[in-house]
């Protein structure tokens, strides 16, 4: 029985509910948002036919609210539901609440969704399907004795897993006996707190392992296929980063054991919609013929679909929507595989800081077009804007990029440039790390393993060492950005000093990484801005800021960057570099003698070269005082105005912080 979807309402936010809506604009199917409060605004509200809010920003009080969401299909007539991944996804009591209300669950049915909900149980369903597991324990005695035994007989290293756990989390490696009692502990309380269910299994760790899955599809005549496999190997913390598909170095006689197992175990279960089967490849001796093992079932679309489409040429959701309108498969396994083109990789662009443990990072984004013409072959699926705020309240992705070649080669060369071409600002994000990731020789040579992040630390971390030449960028930026008047809420916006083709001079000051801070001297003369750090001077042309992004000239060379300007940093996207400067606020206002008239403070911290004056001496403006080393160049001190030499408190050799009295100028007593 066929039941045709005219409407339908998506039960999530973000990319996947843009995604969803994307598809149903293409098939001339209505659409219905659902929002929170943090989400009125939110770029899947503008996309939808309608929308209806559901609830405050807390996810229990709104996108989980089934309830709610239940109301407002009816209310709005949707005919289905679609529930995106997350949320409500794997939620069976949801699903059977939809058909209860007779409106359409896009989505396997509620009995799938349970046989495969817990690792445990799934894993005994597939060993009778003759699908190959993770040897390990997975039965019901949770006492420490019988895990103990289990966990010997497995043999060390062993990985515990919460069966309830999803994400990454509630596993614990345990390398020995004696660690043993620890991780247990330790996934059991991660079970209970965030899944709510403490029951553990234990498998073998396999050492070096590829994650690989494949993309399955059922529909209600119990006919399955698969869609090809999907390289998710580049992890961290147990959570994808990098996909791709197919797997690289892939034999077609492994993609064809791997891809029937993954048919079984779907059928084996009568599977309905899209699903993917995850295994683990144990690759200590390369990938062909190595052993693979069913992990988990993910009863959903999953984040990392997009490079199957680009691989296929299929759209991923529509087929969701004709399973879920009873629709049989629309091709056959062999029509599949003849349409398996190049070689597709995604990259999840996250908020969150790589070099802190990839702890998630909020904020208000200030530049990120997931409407960007892309480069050919590339692809965004975003769903947030410039303007839109990343809050503590929901997943930090903002988006991914994807892009496909004919083969894999082309498809990195393509990601990079997409990448390299979306800046993102305002908020901290995993962009340059991606980017370094994509650029890695090993990863380019295909040697991805899920330890890979963390083998590679030292090199896809690299901190970013400001240059004297970045602290110039920073300072023309805020100059454009002040004359575009795009920063009202910038303090030195209100002292405009600079008028067209007059000659006006500013200093301007940044935080060096808690080291104290240093000056920028400005000049601008007509069209021309010249920014004086220590003993070096940069010179602009024609700086202009519109929309986040500094066009200006240097050396003849006219460049773009996007720019985020506030009045306490300034972030640059410069290629594949994004700095952050630190705007050193001195009590709202650019008064250079904020310190006293003549005080003289170290504009930087470095190091006393020669000191050419003495206590008392008189100078005149313009006269050397000192020389002082710092960011490995030399700058000479000069008298601001005439006066008499006091308060020397340096002397040659003398190691000096940031912003500490050097000496005083005081003025000659008429
Ligand atoms: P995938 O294999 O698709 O990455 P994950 O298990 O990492 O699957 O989860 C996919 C997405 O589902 C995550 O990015 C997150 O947004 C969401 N998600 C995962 N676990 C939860 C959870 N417990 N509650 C809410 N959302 C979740
Ligand atoms: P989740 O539900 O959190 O996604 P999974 O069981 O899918 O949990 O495992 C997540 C990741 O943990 C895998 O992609 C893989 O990197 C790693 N992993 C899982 N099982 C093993 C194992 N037996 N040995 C080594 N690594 C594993
Ligand atoms: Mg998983």
């Amino acid at each position: 029985m066929t039941r045709k979807i005219n409407k339908l309402l998506i039960a999530n936010r973000g990319e996947i509910a843009c995604r969803v809506i994307s598809t149903c604009q293409r098939l001339g199917i209505k659409t219905v948002a659902v929002f929170s409060d943090a989400d009125a605004n939110a770029l899947h509200v503008a996309m939808a036919d309608e929308a209806v809010h559901i609830g405050p920003a807390p996810a229990a009080e709104s996108y989980l609210r089934a309830d709610k969401i239940l109301a407002a299909a009816k209310q709005t007539r949707a005919d289905a539901v679609h529930p995106g991944y997350g949320f409500l996804s794997e939620n069976p009591e949801f699903s059977e609440a939809c058909a209860k209300n007779n409106i359409i669950f896009v989505g396997p049915s509620a009995t799938s969704m349970r046989a495969m909900a817990l690792k445990g149980a799934a894993k005994k369903l597939m060993v009778e399907a003759d699908v190959p597991v993770v040897p390990g324990y997975h039965g019901d005695d949770q006492t420490l004795e019988t895990l103990s035994v289990e966990a010997e007989k497995i043999g060390f290293p062993v990985l515990i897993k919460a069966v309830a756990g999803g994400g990454g989390k509630g596993m614990r490696t345990v390398r020995s006996a004696q660690e043993l009692e620890a991780g247990i502990e330790a996934a059991r309380r991660e079970g209970e707190n965030a899944f709510g269910n403490g029951k553990l299994l234990i498998e073998k760790l396999i050492e070096i392992p590829r994650h690989i899955e494949l993309q399955v599809f059922g529909d209600s005549d119990g006919n399955a296929v698969h869609l090809f496999e999907r390289d998710c190997s580049l992890q961290r913390r147990h959570q994808k980063v990098v996909e791709e598909a197919p797997a690289p170095g892939m034999s077609d006689t492994m993609r064809r054991a791997m891809g029937d197992a993954a048919v079984r175990a779907a059928e084996s279960i009568g599977y309905e919609g899209a699903g993917t089967i995850e295994f683990i490849v144990d690759v200590a001796n390369g990938l062909d013929d190595a052993n693979f093992y069913f992990m988990e079932m993910n009863t959903r679309l999953q984040v990392e679909h997009p490079v199957t489409e680009m691989i296929t040429g299929l759209d991923l959701v529509e087929w969701q929507l004709m399973i879920a309108e009873g629709q049989p498969l629309p091709l056959s396994q062999d029509e599949i595989d003849v349409l398996v083109d190049g070689h597709a990789v995604e990259v999840r662009l996250y908020a969150e800081d790589p070099e802190n443990d990839f702890l998630p990072a909020i904020g208000k984004i200030g530049h990120f077009d997931p409407f960007a013409d892309v480069v050919s072959g590339g692809r965004i699926d975003a769903g947030v804007r410039a303007g839109d705020t990343v809050t503590i309240h929901y997943d930090p992705m903002i988006g991914k990029l994807i892009a496909w070649g004919e083969d894999r080669a082309e498809a990195i060369e393509t990601l990079t440039n997409l990448v390299t071409d979306t800046p993102v600002t305002g908020v901290t994000s995993n962009r340059d790390f991606l980017l370094r990731t994509l650029k890695h020789p090993d990863f380019i040579a295909g040697n991805v393993h899920t330890g890979f992040i963390a083998e590679h630390t030292t090199a896809l971390m690299q901190p970013i060492a400001l240059s004297a030449s970045d602290y110039a960028m920073a300072t023309f930026a805020i100059v454009a950005a002040r004359q575009n008047n795009k920063t009202s809420d910038d303090p030195w916006g209100l002292t405009d000093n600079f008028r067209l083709n007059m000659t006006a001079t500013e200093k301007l000051w940044f935080n060096v990484d808690g080291e104290g801070f240093l000056t920028a001297d400005m000049l601008e003369t007509g069209t021309t801005l010249t920014a004086t750090i220590g003993d070096e001077a940069f010179t602009a042309e024609n700086a202009l800021f519109v929309d986040g992004t500094l066009t200006i000239t240097i050396d003849g060379l006219q460049q773009r960057h996007a720019v985020s300007v506030s009045a306490s940093e300034v972030t640059l996207v410069l290629g594949d570099r994004t700095i952050v400067v630190n705007r050193h606020l001195r009590d709202g206002s650019a008064d250079d003698d904020a310190d006293g008239p003549g005080t003289i403070t170290a504009p930087m911290p470095g190091k006393i070269l020669d000191v050419k004056v003495s206590e008392g001496e008189e100078v005149s403006k313009g006269d050397p005082l000192l020389v002082l080393e710092a960011m490995k160049m030399e700058q000479t001190i000069t008298a601001p105005k005439d006066g008499f030499v006091t308060n020397l408190s340096v002397s040659t050799g003398d190691q000096i912080t940031g912003g500490a009295v050097m000496l005083i100028i005081e003025e000659k007593q008429e």
